[in-house]
């Protein structure tokens, strides 16, 4: 038997289906599975501090969506699939998988939400949340970041996505009152600005807790009293929220 001759289209397929930049598409899309398979089965190993056998559907559909390796610096793209936080330069880190989704799970926002993120680091969660409400506003203190992340998300089309450069324990008060906030930065309690610039019967995802000592990731609702209902749901290790910069 002889080879069939090879016409233009196979030959066509053959750089596209080996080419540098089609292999590498492929594999981020396979080590995105994994990413997710490993996100379940830690939501699975918390089970009894956070009570949840399983995310939200549409959370973990927006995680499985959004192309990480986008978020990490070039040299760091073969481990953006791994369920671990990474470096992103200037000594902060992007969240590690897992907490991202939980985080947006916990915030529970809907397709008409506003929310506001404080800490854009990579721009990662912003994209996750956009994919599942109306607008997301996010401010990052360190303005290199706060300008890669708005690029990022740019590049990647993530219009419904405004990044500011600030301090975020002011909150954002011009697009207050929130239908969410998640803080991705550890304070030493929560800001009473956020607190007020969150609606009735709308949540806040913060991590609470001194500088590499014990830190509680709390959901606080607003209830219609006005009182603030607190949920402690897992210890965590987030970088400090920092002031002043
Ligand atoms: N959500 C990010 C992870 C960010 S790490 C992601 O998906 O990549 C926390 C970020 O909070 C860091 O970038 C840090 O610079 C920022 N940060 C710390 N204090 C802040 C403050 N007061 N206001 C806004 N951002 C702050």
């Amino acid at each position: 038997m002889t080879a069939p001759p090879c016409r233009p289209s196979s030959v066509i397929f053959f750089i596209l289906a080996f080419s540098p930049c089609a292999f590498a598409v492929g594999e981020y899309e396979a080590a995105r599975r994994d990413m997710i398979e490993a996100v379940n089965s830690m939501v699975a190993d918390t089970r009894s501090y956070t009570g949840l056998a399983s995310l939200d559907d549409k959370v973990m559909q927006a995680m499985a969506a959004v192309p990480r390796h986008e978020f990490v610096p070039a040299p760091l793209r073969k481990f953006a699939y791994l369920n671990d936080p990474l470096p992103i330069g200037e000594r902060q880190t992007i969240s590690q998988p897992y907490i991202v989704a939980l985080m947006t799970h916990l915030a529970a926002p809907d397709k008409a939400a506003v929310v506001l993120e404080v800490g854009t680091g990579s721009g990662y969660q912003a994209a996750v949340l956009s994919r599942l409400v109306h607008h997301v506003y996010t401010i990052e203190i360190i303005e290199a970041l706060g300008k890669r992340a708005k690029n990022t998300l740019a590049r990647l089309g993530y219009d419904n996505v405004t990044v500011i450069i600030g301090d975020g324990y002011n909150g954002w008060q011009e697009h207050a009152p929130y239908d969410a906030i998640i803080v991705t930065a550890a304070p030493e309690q929560a800001p009473q600005p956020l607190i007020e610039q969150l609606k009735t019967g709308a949540r806040m995802v913060i991590p609470v807790g001194a500088q590499y000592q014990y830190q509680s990731l709390q959901v606080l609702e607003k209830q219609k009293s006005g009182k603030i209902e607190i949920k402690d749901v897992l210890p965590v290790g987030f970088v400090p929220l920092t002031r002043g910069r």
